[in-house]
């Protein structure tokens, strides 16, 4: 721990408090999250160790970047890329109003940053606008990628509060245990609402009322909308029955296919839901990639 210097609090996230530090050595600029461990008598466990370590090798310029792992006594210090912002704090400042280009920039990386994590076969399992951090470039990282997997979906933050189910899946929400890559597209497709309209599409208090609110918006699961939903564990015949609402008209400032690939993100059946591959394939994002591919061309020919 010598090898940093604190220099002030960031915040409390889930897993821990989360502090501004700087490599004595180098000057590096770095963020320091002190996991907390609820066995902390018998110090970490071995099998979170080994999880935390593989995802030192997960790079990627839309991966908060881990650079370290310091073992100590019984904590646990994760070394992070520093970054300014997170989604949320910049929802915040501008008011909830984000312009178009924006949006499709912050989901065009969102989703490069879950395709990569997929790929190597790592969930996030709590994707929300907190966890994703961005800088004064414009651009947008995953923070806490791999870390459910170590440590267990959080449950309540550091300081106690319960954790936020807005952004969970449905089947995750129904008991369902089969996790796949799926879950972290729906967040994504909530965290896209959100960025649309400048507030929360589902914000429930609890299980119950957070799957109320999204039967309200989505309509109720049928067999029809979502075959075998009666077999998820926690499927309730008597769910109260709502129609679904028109996402266009939640969500004037998307367009037709910003529409399209929202319904794609907010499947109801996990296997139907769109994977963060075919999402950056989608026509919504032709106009970004034909500028992606333009100033690429333009560095190669320089
Ligand atoms: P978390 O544990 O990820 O929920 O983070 C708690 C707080 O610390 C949030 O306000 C984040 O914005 C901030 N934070 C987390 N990771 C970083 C990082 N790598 N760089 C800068 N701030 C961070």
């Amino acid at each position: 721990m010598d090898k940093y210097q604190k220099i002030e609090k960031l915040g409390e996230g889930a897993y821990g408090i989360v502090y501004k530090a700087q490599n004595r050595e180098t000057n590096e600029v770095v963020a320091l999250k002190r996991i907390r461990l609820d066995n902390e008598e018998e110090g970490v466990p071995c099998t979170a160790i080994r999880e935390i370590s593989l995802l030192k090798e997960l790079k990627d310029q839309n991966i908060v970047r881990l650079y370290d792992v310091l073992h100590k006594e019984r904590k646990l210090i994760l070394v992070f890329e520093y970054l300014d912002s997170d989604l949320k704090k910049f929802l915040d400042s501008n008011g909830g109003d984000i312009d178009e280009w924006t949006i499709k920039q912050m989901m065009y990386q969102l989703l490069k940053g879950i395709a990569f994590c997929h790929e190597h076969r790592v969930l996030h399992r709590d994707l929300k606008p907190q966890n994703l951090l961005i800088n004064k470039k414009g651009e947008l990282k995953l923070g806490d990628f791999g870390l459910a997997r170590a440590f267990g979906i959080p449950v309540r933050s550091y300081s106690r509060d319960v954790v936020t189910l807005w952004y969970r899946a449905p089947d995750v929400l129904m008991g369902s245990k089969q996790y796949s890559t799926s879950i972290d597209l729906w967040s994504a497709g909530c965290i896209f609402a959100e960025m649309a309209s400048g507030s929360p599409l589902f914000p429930g208090s609890s299980v119950s009322d957070q799957l109320q609110c999204i039967f309200k918006v989505l309509g109720t699961p049928t067999e029809e909308t979502w075959p075998k939903v009666s077999q998820v564990p926690e499927y309730k015949r008597d769910f109260e029955i709502f129609a679904p609402i028109p996402l266009e008209s939640l969500l004037p400032k998307l367009d037709p296919l910003g529409i399209d690939l929202l319904k794609k993100l907010l499947e109801y059946p996990p296997d139907k839901r769109i994977t963060a591959s075919d999402a950056l394939q989608h026509p919504y994002f032709d106009d970004l990639r034909r500028k992606e591919q333009s100033t690429d061309n333009l560095a190669t020919s320089k």
